[in-house]
């Protein structure tokens, strides 16, 4: 029987595995890890017959699969997507990506008070960013490619917390006023290395540029970014401590974080970034 593992469409390309079977191994432990192809119409088949210690899932599941917990933790409650599984007598859905992602800030030493922060992606992602961000008392502007999203995004965290993040069809402008960028879109993702979402020629060196894109460990923005004179803030970071978080809910161990992201960088082939 596996013990952990992933479940999403697709996830042969996933860093998980490596990350936590790194992990397993420098706390000397014997678990498993699986990767497991499932897709929407798959989902409730294989929650019915699953028993595992605990589960991550990723994109299309991490909204579909709230409706098979019996319990959810605050984050995943409020924002209404479940990334990491805890199995017992009970299954508890906790969103560890918006953990994860804060952890990423704080080790970059990120400033987030009296902060304002440009969102740019309303998919799943930028949903835990931007939620979590709100709720820290940072001013949110969210962009999306379809402005609909970043729309429904900005009422559905005005309903649940009374906080009110600003949609924007624009960034240029925003930009120019903000502290932090956060790149929550593909854009710029393997095989598209190429591609930025925002051009050069708006950022400033006042500003954090973070892109949650992990592969490659250093995107074509952040490169234009430290090239300004911006702080940069890879999406390593927030992988390896959205698993590291994963791993106190599962195991309540102290995870060995340098063995985890030194796994990630070594698979990217980015090691010594
Ligand atoms: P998702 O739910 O599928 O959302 C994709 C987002 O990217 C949407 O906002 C989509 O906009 C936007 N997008 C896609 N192609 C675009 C393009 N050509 N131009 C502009 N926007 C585009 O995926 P997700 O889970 O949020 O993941 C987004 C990215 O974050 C991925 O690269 C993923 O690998 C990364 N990620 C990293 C971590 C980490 O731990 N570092 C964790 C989760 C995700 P539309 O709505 O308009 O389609």
């Amino acid at each position: 029987m596996t013990d952990f593992g992933l479940i999403g469409h697709p996830v042969a390309h996933s860093m998980s595995k490596v990350m936590h079977e790194a992990a397993f191994r420098e706390l000397g432990l014997e678990h498993t890890y699986g990767l497991f192809d499932v897709t929407s119409e798959e989902l409730r088949l294989f929650m019915e017959n699953s028993k595992f210690r605990g589960l991550n899932v990723t994109v299309p599941l991490k909204m579909e699969v709230v409706k098979y917990m019996d319990e959810l933790s605050e984050d995943a409650a409020i924002i209404g997507s479940v990334n990491t599984i805890e199995f017992g007598n009970i299954r508890i859905g906790h969103n560890t990506d918006a953990a994860g992602f804060m952890r990423s800030l704080e080790e970059a030493s990120v400033d987030l008070d009296a902060a304002t922060a440009v969102v740019l992606g309303a998919g799943g992602a930028g949903r835990s960013i931007v939620f979590k961000l709100a709720r820290c008392g940072v001013h949110v502007y969210v962009w999306n490619r379809d402005q609909k999203k970043a729309q429904a995004l900005a009422d559905d965290v005005l309903r649940k917390t009374d906080i009110r993040v600003e949609p924007v069809s624009q960034v240029s402008e925003v930009i120019r006023k903000s502290d932090i960028l956060v790149n929550a879109t593909c854009v710029g993702m393997v095989p598209d290395v190429n591609q930025t979402p925002v051009l050069s020629k708006y950022l400033h060196p006042a500003l954090t540029v973070v892109d949650i894109v992990y592969n490659p460990a250093e995107t074509r923005l952040l490169r234009q970014a430290r090239d300004m004179g911006c702080r940069t803030v890879s999406g390593v970071g927030m992988l390896v401590h959205q698993g590291a978080e994963a791993l106190r809910i599962w195991l309540d161990v102290e995870p060995p974080i340098d063995a985890m992201r030194e796994a990630v960088l070594s698979n990217l082939g980015a090691r010594g970034l």
